[in-house]
């Protein structure tokens, strides 16, 4: 808000947009559009839509949605309501429904709404009229307070313009679901201290325009940066980054609420944080103990990007051993099963394999693939057994690998080959599958993160690919199975099956060089 509206800040070098949340983006605008097609055909006449598009002026949008407001129509799709200047408020909404005494809006959104559980207000589709619905015995609601700020803002943009509904504070939300609209009412103490949702809204509106006026007129700054974890994909972050770089601000090493909890208590520079005994201090952290977060103040005033948090380190190892990486395309799907197989030889032949499909996700084809990589995976489970050698399998950072793991038992169910969901849950569970990622967890602190290609270079390892990297395999992909509309470009699907062969390697340097004599040259955190 603050650099938005800096004057200074014009011309400043703003970061790349980061191509995961513009994916993110692409698919909430095809969800948005489906779910818009859907209550189009089902009402008929009564549904309009705002001509939207690069071409359309704002000026336009609202000018066509405050024609369709003062007609009445009955669903206006795509609304850009009229700018509030006395305010400073502007924006759009999805759905705009008309009721007997106005308009309430309506969000569509690409995330969970509800949980299974009682209580929630719902209306099917086909009655979208029936605002405030009626208590739903399934589901209960999940609040997301992004979605309930949006619907204040836009009842205050209603409220301004003449076309509320003054009877009711109720607004509408159509989740990932799409069966169903889920209704907040802004007007209930639902909010931590019994605050409505309006009335938290007021405030950080508020607090906003402070900032903004602050910023254009010249006046003291009323916000300042502070790394938190939506800093990796903001275009600021340049000059955020060179701004904490200069004051060497403490949230470089520890991010989010607890460098606010630092700073209230005086520790506002990576220095000062260094400084501290954590044996004799009463600075509260949520994130993380405070002797670590004194830990990587130290190892970053050194220059270290890893340093121990333990004497021993422990890893375990197998006979047989496999190192695993999928790669996937937004929620598409999980396109890529790659595995290196080391260790005693169990007659399946050793070293790197993919288990791919290059038909554009979604497709039916990535069942192949999955069903082909757990046959091998099983086969060499199998064989290991046989020959009385242990086995273990490794990933880094499971969470992802778990996902589609678990994703692809459920809706490949019916394939030939595809293991069942609980067939993947004992191999999860079992001490045959390893994240790495929570070793280094344990037993490192780590200054510049905990990501696979941060760590695994101080393990020596090095990617073939300077590009290396989950946001470039996401357009690499593009061009790889022609998802733009052009001719599938080969090369890029080597690129991807060298950039999954090295994750793979990356991983088995890693666990190597942890259970190696070489990780005690690392230093440790009492000595630094
Ligand atoms: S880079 Fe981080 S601190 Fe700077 S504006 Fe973006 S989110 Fe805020």
């Amino acid at each position: 808000m603050h650099l938005e509206h800096d004057p200074a800040m014009r011309d400043a070098p703003r970061g790349a947009p980061d191509p995961t949340s513009e994916l993110r983006m692409a698919d909430a605008t095809a969800h948005r559009r489906a779910v818009a097609d859907q209550l189009a055909a089902r009402f008929g006449e009564r549904w309009y839509e705002v001509p939207t598009g690069p071409d359309v002026r704002s000026a336009d949008r609202e000018a066509a949605t405050l024609a369709a407001l003062t007609e009445g129509r009955d669903f206006i799709w795509g609304a850009m309501l009229p700018r509030d200047p006395l305010a400073g408020r502007r924006g759009s909404m999805d759905l705009l429904i008309r009721t007997a005494g106005g308009y309430v809006p309506v969000l569509i959104v690409r995330h969970k709404v509800t949980d299974p559980g009682t209580g929630a207000r719902t209306s099917p589709l086909d009655e979208l009229t029936d605002v405030g619905g009626t208590p739903d015995k399934g589901r209960k609601v999940r609040p997301q307070p992004r979605d309930q700020m949006r619907l204040a803002h836009t009842r205050r943009q209603l409220q301004a313009a003449g076309f509320a509904d003054e009877r009711t504070a109720f607004a509408g939300v159509i989740g990932l679901d799409g069966d169903a609209v889920i209704w907040h009412d802004l007007e209930a103490p639902t909010w931590p201290g019994g605050r409505t949702a309006l009335a938290e809204y007021d405030t950080r509106f508020a607090d906003r325009i402070a900032v903004a006026t602050a910023a254009a007129t010249g006046e003291p700054a009323l916000a300042e940066p502070s790394r938190i974890v939506e800093c990796r994909s903001c275009p600021w972050w340049p000059v955020c980054e060179a701004e904490l770089l200069a004051t060497r601000d403490v949230s470089l090493v520890v991010r989010g609420e607890d460098a606010g909890m630092l700073r209230a208590a005086g520790v506002t520079s990576v220095d000062a944080l260094a400084q501290i005994d954590p044996h004799d201090t009463d600075v509260p952290l949520v994130g993380m103990p405070v002797a670590d977060a004194v830990g990587l103040a130290r190892a970053w005033l050194a220059d270290l990007t890893v340093v121990r948090r333990s004497e021993v380190i422990d890893v375990p190892r197998a006979d047989v051993e496999v190192d695993v990486d999928m790669e996937s395309f937004g929620d598409a799907g999980a396109y890529m099963w790659g595995v290196l197989l080391s260790g005693a030889d169990i007659g399946v032949p050793r070293g790197y394999r993919a288990f791919v499909s290059w038909d554009p996700l979604p497709t039916e084809d990535e069942a192949r693939s999955f069903a082909e990589f757990w046959a091998w995976l099983t086969e060499v489970r199998a064989a290991a057994a046989e020959r009385g050698l242990s086995f273990r399998a490794y990933c880094y950072n499971e969470l992802a690998e778990n996902r589609w793991l678990l994703s692809s038992a459920k809706r490949f169910a019916a394939f030939p080959g595809v293991p069942r969901r609980r067939e993947i849950i004992s191999f999860i569970e079992s001490d045959q599958w390893f994240d790495l990622f929570g070793s280094v967890r344990e037993y490192f602190l780590c200054s510049h993160g905990k990501g696979l290609k941060t760590i695994a270079p101080v393990a020596g390892f090095k990617w073939r690919d300077p590009e290396a990297g989950g946001e470039n395999s996401m357009r690499w992909y593009r061009d790889a199975v022609g998802l733009d509309g052009g001719e599938p470009e080969l090369p890029q699907r080597k690129r991807l099956l060298e950039y999954n062969e090295d994750d793979v390697r990356a991983t088995a340097a890693l666990r190597a060089w942890m259970t190696s004599p070489a990780v005690h040259e690392i230093p440790y955190v009492g000595d630094i």
